[in-house]
């Protein structure tokens, strides 16, 4: 039989106990004959309390040495869950994302993977043993240093290392029996999707739902690598998340909605009194793009005539706030522009399926939905499959749920079911 790569969340592995049963787990699969790689994240909130440790010693922990200090949460896992495994009469061995071959470009805090040669890891499967990645890491083929990958991103490590190992699945195992039509501890009576293609998880990914990476989302899609995203904590089945190719084997049974996704990790800069002439936003967002901040939606308004100035509006990561806002306030003088606003207090609200390619009237009733449920709505951007819009963020709650209900997504019974964890 094939490979089959399994990434173990923080919740899965947060102590002794966890950390037992996940190698039980591993083990089952391996008896079942299929050979086994395992990807690790950080025990429990190890990777924030090393965050805090280090703003503890300084406001601003030098990236490379941050990089180096994270890490370690990956490395702790990692050896414990080969040392359980081998408790349990297996051969085990771990590596670091280094060892295994992740090789990133140079981006401390946000690296992206730029090739991956895992000799090792086939080395360590063609003797016989279970090979053990941390998740989230890489070395940089530039500097030589470790670098990592951005939060969460042991997914993406995982999937990366199924798609250079050709692997038959990704088992992505997590705190949350599936992939949801909403975040469960917002909507109780969301559903558990059986199955759902990458294209509408990458937009549900966008869109702020944690449950993957959106990296791996883009490298599953690329590399056509399924996965199974599923629970520890139990052996029911979860969300398989398949080629678009493959998603929709009958789709006259496909749904024309796959979720309602939120987001509370942006904000929103406004641009005001832009000169309205060719090349100003082509330098505002070269500026940004130069900064590493990573943009979002974009609207801009038509400029009035009298003035001839414009608004640019965008939304962006919060955490890349304070450098976009320093980007842009060096090139005032050179764009012209008259003033920055900068909220945080927003969030988006995202509704996501393939099927609203070939169905009229779905903006409407999600507008209707929001409008009936007293939601003010900031901004709107859509794709083929998606609409999102930005409301006020004390209002995401109620605007996910009124959505989810009125696209008959409520399950009459509760179905969800959150094993632990913070969500985060
Ligand atoms: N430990 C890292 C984090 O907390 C990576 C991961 O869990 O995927 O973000
Ligand atoms: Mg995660």
């Amino acid at each position: 039989m094939g490979i089959v790569v399994q990434k173990y969340g923080g919740s899965s592995v947060a102590d002794a106990t966890g950390i037992k049963r996940v190698a039980q787990r591993i083990v089952n699969t391996r008896k079942q004959g299929h050979d086994v790689v395992v990807v690790v994240s950080a025990m429990g909130d190890t990777t924030d309390e090393l965050r805090d440790l280090a703003e503890q010693v300084t406001p601003l922990p030098p990236p490379r040495e941050l990089d180096m200090l994270l890490t370690a949460g990956e490395r702790m896992s990692m050896a414990l869950v080969a040392m359980a495994i081998a408790q349990l009469g297996h051969k085990a061995q771990s590596f670091t994302g280094s060892q295994a071959g992740v090789i990133t470009d140079s981006v401390h805090g946000k690296a992206k993977i730029i090739d991956i040669s895992p000799g090792r890891i086939e080395q360590a499967i063609a003797d016989g043993a279970i090979a053990i990645v941390a998740g989230f890491q890489g070395v940089s083929q530039d500097t030589k240093d470790v670098t990592t990958l951005g939060r969460g991103a042991s997914d993406t490590t995982a999937v990366a290392l199924a798609a250079a190992l050709g692997a038959d699945v990704c088992e992505i195992y997590t705190d949350v029996a599936g992939v949801f039509t909403a975040d469960p501890r917002i909507v109780p009576a969301a559903r558990k999707l059986d199955r759902v293609s990458t294209e509408e998880m990458l937009e549900m990914a966008a869109s702020g739902a944690k449950i993957l990476h959106l990296r791996c989302v883009e490298y599953a899609r690329r590399y056509d690598v399924p996965i199974h995203v599923r629970t520890s904590f139990d052996t029911v089945e979860g969300t398989w998340i398949l080629p678009d190719h493959r998603s929709g084997e009958n789709p006259m049974e496909q749904a024309i909605i796959a979720g309602v996704a939120h987001d509370r990790s942006e904000a929103k800069i406004t641009v005001v009194g832009v000169p309205d002439k060719v090349g100003e936003a082509a330098r505002i967002f070269e500026t940004l793009a130069s900064s590493e901040v990573n943009i979002d939606m974009v609207v801009q308004n038509v400029s009035a005539a009298a003035t001839g100035l414009t608004d640019i509006s965008f939304t962006l990561p919060r955490e890349d706030g304070q450098s976009a806002m320093g980007a842009l306030a060096r090139i005032q003088d050179e764009v012209g522009y008259d003033k920055l606003l900068y909220d945080d207090q927003i969030g988006k609200v995202s509704l996501i399926g393939a099927g609203m390619r070939s169905h009229p009237g779905i903006t409407a009733k999600f507008f209707s939905a929001l409008a009936s449920a007293g939601v003010n709505i900031g901004m709107i951007s859509t794709s083929e499959i998606r609409i999102s819009v930005i409301v006020d963020e004390g209002q995401i709650d109620t605007a996910v749920q009124a959505t989810h209900t009125a696209f008959d997504l409520d399950a009459t019974e509760v179905e969800a079911v959150v094993y632990g964890g913070t969500g985060r």
